[in-house]
């Protein structure tokens, strides 16, 4: 396979992502502003260039892994010092972004790309770092039928599941939706677990009580907040990301204008965007979002 694939952002999930690639047999050139994830990417075998531009001149696919729009947009257009992605690029390339990312974020870097004279799709994730590590990733894509046709065989190195939402920007509404479930159900989850220790059932027994009835939910079952019924799970881990709760904050915060900008009734995703927003804020913002428990807990009265 010759196509070759610069990979930017290599974070907690660039980096897993990008090796998967490798292994798929793609030429992959990765970039990260930060010396650690270029140190931690070198480490696993990737090849790392010294510049993004090094990275992006000739390749055929640039795929960005950014924490929010505002870098996504940064870096495809550029600064009055730094030369943007899009005018480094090669004609007719085809820019993937799978950050999360505002809709009209989406949009904007979709514009810019066509304008520059190349293709773009939104492909934005679900599965965490152990999804992108294991290639099992789901990806939500935005899209023409041409350019998803083009980008689904590169994604499907990094996913198990490649889902074409609709036109360009569908995929990040799509994770916007995803995610204000996922917010939502593991304050629940987190709330019925103090509830059950405050009653006096274990940890195990709700668990298997829930896990296998109506309560039954991906917080619940895959990323269980307290430690012990899913051994894999962040809490087993002091609550190390995993998913960091600064980013469900900024996740919430996206589905929060979308509710706004929409007028959509909603009652349960505005909460849910304060209390992650509040938790990031105090002490966790690194810490995984199912570690919003020991706020309910800390918070309870004896
Ligand atoms: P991260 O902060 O670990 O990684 C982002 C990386 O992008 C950083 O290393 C940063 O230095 C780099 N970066 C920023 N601007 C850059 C630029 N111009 N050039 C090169 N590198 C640049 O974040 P993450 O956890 O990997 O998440 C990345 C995106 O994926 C976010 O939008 C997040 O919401 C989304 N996401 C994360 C998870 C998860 O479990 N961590 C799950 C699904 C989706």
């Amino acid at each position: 396979m010759n196509t070759s694939i610069a990979f930017l952002g290599l974070g907690h999930m660039g980096g897993p992502m990008a090796l998967n690639l490798v292994k798929a047999g793609y030429i992959v050139t990765g970039f990260d502003l930060m010396p650690a994830a270029i140190e931690a990417a070198q480490a696993s075998g990737l090849t790392v260039a010294e510049t993004a531009a090094q990275a992006v001149a000739g390749a055929d696919v640039v795929i960005t892994m950014f924490p929010t729009g505002r870098h996504v947009i940064d870096a495809y257009s550029g600064s009055a010092h730094t030369p943007g992605l899009l005018s480094i690029a090669k004609p007719g390339t085809l820019f993937i972004d799978s950050s999360t990312i505002a809709v009209d974020d989406a949009k904007l870097a979709h514009d810019l790309a066509v304008e520059a004279g190349h293709l773009n799709v939104d492909a934005p994730v679900s599965g965490g770092v152990v999804g992108a590590t294991a290639g099992t990733l789901a990806f939500m894509v935005g899209a023409s039928a041409a350019d998803f046709a083009i980008a689904e065989p590169i994604l499907a190195t990094m996913g198990a599941r490649i889902v074409h939402c609709g036109d360009p920007s569908a995929g990040q509404a799509a994770k916007i939706c995803n995610n204000m479930i996922l917010g939502i159900s593991m304050i629940a989850v987190s709330e019925a677990f103090v509830l059950g220790e405050k009653l006096g059932l274990t940890h195990q027994a709700l668990f298997d009580v829930a896990s296998t009835a109506s309560g039954q939910c991906w917080a619940l079952t895959t990323n269980c907040p307290v430690p012990g019924p899913v051994p894999t799970s962040p809490a087993n881990r002091d609550y190390q990301p995993g998913f960091a709760g600064a980013l469900m904050a900024k996740d919430l915060g996206l589905a929060l204008n979308a509710l706004e900008s929409t007028g959509v009734a909603a009652e349960l995703g505005p909460i849910a965007a304060k209390i992650y927003r509040r938790f990031a804020d105090e002490n966790g913002s690194g810490v995984d979002f199912s570690g919003i428990i020991n706020d309910i807990r800390d918070n309870s009265t004896a």
